[in-house]
């Protein structure tokens, strides 16, 4: 078994990070170095899956729960528009490889692409 991710231990109280919201298999937290005006990370409870494509193919309504929950809190947080990342793979800037989706919303510019 390897260690618990960085967001399992936060979810765990661990590591201090406010969760802002919860469905019953995802959680969210608020990035805490934003690339955007509003920057959140919405992350699914179980670290089974290690990006998008694993979940994709391990469990899409567990996706569907992570894009429904993505869409509530840019509705919340910002004007509802958003746009959702997945960096997938250390070439593309995935750092923790416990899937999470950012969320980037309140004002975006093209310089925010990335995540
Ligand atoms: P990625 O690079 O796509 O794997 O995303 C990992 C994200 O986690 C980065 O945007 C980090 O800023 C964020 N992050 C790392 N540690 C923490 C933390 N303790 N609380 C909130 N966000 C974090």
């Amino acid at each position: 078994m390897s260690d618990p991710s960085i967001f399992t231990r936060i979810r765990n109280g661990e590591i201090p990070s406010e969760i802002i919201a919860e469905t019953e298999n995802a959680f969210a937290i608020r990035d805490i170095a934003p690339k955007a005006p509003v920057h959140l990370l919405v992350i699914p409870k179980s670290e089974e899956y290690r990006n998008v494509v694993e979940l994709a193919a391990g469990d899409p309504e567990l996706l569907a729960e992570v894009v429904g929950l993505a869409n509530s809190l840019a509705a919340e947080h910002a004007d509802g528009d958003f746009r959702l990342v997945f960096n997938t793979g250390p070439n593309a800037g995935q750092t923790v490889f416990h899937v999470h989706a950012h969320v980037l919303a309140g004002g975006l510019g093209e310089e925010s692409l990335g995540a």
